[in-house]
């Protein structure tokens, strides 16, 4: 249900991503792995429509998420078609990203109501279920200043999965929280990854929680993807250099 098809990216003059094919069927988890720089985060952003590439294709459902020309040309999408495909991808960043100045309540609530057009008490209704799988139904008349770091990030899972997206996106969600929050909530992405309704890609320095959630693990270093497998494989027996000295070096 996801396609990135020869995607490469560069920031100016530095090539990031030199050719990415990687794929994901409905329902399936996976985990992005790998040094710091190596491009995890911008594979990520680029299914969000956070970038576009430079090169190369992305496709989710079967649509392309730029238009892409007769001759392989990218080009950009009209505002109407990258709304309409954002509606399918969630994303959830290592800093929250809540409204301050909504209450719990209003940040969940916000995009259900401005971009899919519910009611108020749709969106409601939708967003207290959601506060409610993230452990925070009793949070929904706080501001976020109020919050620990874990509630705010289990928030903002909330805001992601209220629009009900084909696919997620959880980038290094837990490097910004204190270590004895991040359980909590590596949990919820837990107990969310176990319903299997929806593809997960887990950005994660966190190794055993990629071993735990993943159905597959893929291991990229400077701009490529170098190996992939069930996280057994990847984890208990590397076949490459560069991810058996990439694991050495975390353990
Ligand atoms: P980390 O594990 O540290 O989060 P990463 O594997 O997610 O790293 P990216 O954040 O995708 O890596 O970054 C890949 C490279 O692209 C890095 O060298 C980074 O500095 C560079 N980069 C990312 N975004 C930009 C940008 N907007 N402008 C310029 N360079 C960028």
């Amino acid at each position: 249900m996801v396609k990135y098809t020869n995607v490469m990216k560069s920031f100016g003059d530095l090539e990031v991503l030199h050719g990415i094919d990687l794929e994901m069927q409905a329902g399936e988890k996976i985990a992005l792995i790998g040094p710091s720089g190596s491009g995890k985060t911008t594979i990520g952003r680029m299914l969000m429509t956070l970038e576009e590439p430079t090169s190369g294709t992305i496709e989710v459902e079967g649509e392309h998420l730029w238009h892409v020309e007769k001759k392989g040309r990218l080009v950009r999408a009209s505002e109407a078609h990258l709304h309409q495909m954002r509606t399918k991808i969630g994303m959830v960043f290592q800093h929250f990203n809540l409204f301050p100045h909504m209450k719990v309540l209003g940040n969940v609530t916000e995009a259900p109501r401005k971009v899919l057009g519910l009611s108020k008490e749709e969106a409601n209704d939708r967003a207290i279920e959601m506060l409610r799988k993230v452990g925070l139904a009793d949070k929904l008349d706080v501001y976020p200043a109020k919050l620990s770091g874990g509630q705010k990030q289990r928030v903002a899972i909330a805001r992601a999965l209220v629009m009900r997206p084909k696919v997620m996106v959880f980038d290094e969600v837990t490097s910004a929280l204190d270590p004895e929050l991040v359980g909590e909530v590596l949990a919820v992405i837990k107990e969310i990854a176990e319903e299997g309704e929806m593809a997960m890609m887990l950005i994660t320095h966190e190794m055993d929680f990629a071993r735990e959630v993943a159905d597959r693990v893929i291991f990229g270093a400077e701009g490529h993807i170098v190996e992939q497998g069930p996280p057994e494989q990847i984890f208990e027996n590397p076949q490459s250099e560069r991810l058996q000295s990439f694991l050495k070096r975390i353990r």
